[in-house]
């Protein structure tokens, strides 16, 4: 979501080892609902109910579309699956991050293979968290379209260029601006990828300017993006 490094290791982070510990405890004792507190499972048949019948839309930027809004449970499961490594959640969520490509690229997306590239993760938010959520959810979506008789993938091509100021509090223009050029594309990843049309993906959109600066650095690499998709909007786009 946010492409600001933080050198502070967050409250929750964890070390890799303690999330696998974790992971195993999670198989051994069944959590409570990520989205609802219900107890002994991971998702309810509620939450799971609210997030595969959500219907996607766009978003404050049109060719971005959102799985759903991001309110609850939905928040608490992108939450559980970004900052305490629930895991599991990673295939529910993918597949909602599936529709809204579908969404998204509407009659284009049988028209060539796909490409999710997730939004990246700062490296010292990846290690303190033990995994890329954006990676995880982008290859559960690949899946759940592949799934669907799609020929989907999902690769991280996108690293920072440079660090970017924190973006709370800036207005529009200011936060174009502190991310321009802060997006760049791997030359060596995009090996093998020629003729894929590539789709942005992300677990939440909020402004849109982070998506707006990848859609750039992409262009700039000769993979214009046709679209993007994200698991959760804060703010969807009024019908009509
Ligand atoms: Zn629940």
């Amino acid at each position: 979501m946010s492409p600001t490094p933080s050198p502070a290791r967050p409250p929750s982070a964890r070390t890799p080892f303690a999330h696998a510990l974790s992971g195993l405890l999670d198989v051994l004792l069944p959590a409570d609902c990520a989205g609802c507190g219900t107890e002994r499972t991971q998702l309810c048949p509620a939450c799971r109910h609210t997030l595969a019948t959500a219907r996607p839309g766009p978003t404050l930027l049109p060719w971005a579309h959102a799985a759903a809004p991001y309110a609850d449970p939905v928040r608490q499961l992108l939450l559980a699956h970004k900052e305490r490594g629930a895991l599991r959640l990673a295939g529910p969520l993918g597949e909602a991050l599936g529709r809204a490509v579908r969404s998204a690229l509407g009659a284009r997306a049988g028209a060539a293979p796909l490409l999710l590239v997730p939004m990246p993760s700062a490296r010292a938010a990846v290690r303190a968290r033990g995994h890329d959520p954006t990676l995880r959810l982008a290859g559960a979506a690949a899946r759940s379209l592949r799934r669907a008789g799609l020929d989907a993938r999902a690769a991280p091509l996108l690293r920072h260029a440079r660090p970017v100021a924190d973006q709370t509090g800036l207005n529009a223009a200011e936060r174009r601006r502190n991310l321009h050029g802060a997006l760049t594309v791997l030359p060596r990843a995009r090996r093998g990828l020629a003729g894929r049309q590539p789709v942005l993906v992300d677990d939440l959109v909020t402004t849109g300017a982070s998506l707006a600066e990848a859609a750039r650095a992409l262009a700039d690499a000769g993979l214009p993006a046709r679209a993007a998709a994200t698991v959760a909007a804060t703010a969807v786009r009024p019908e009509g």
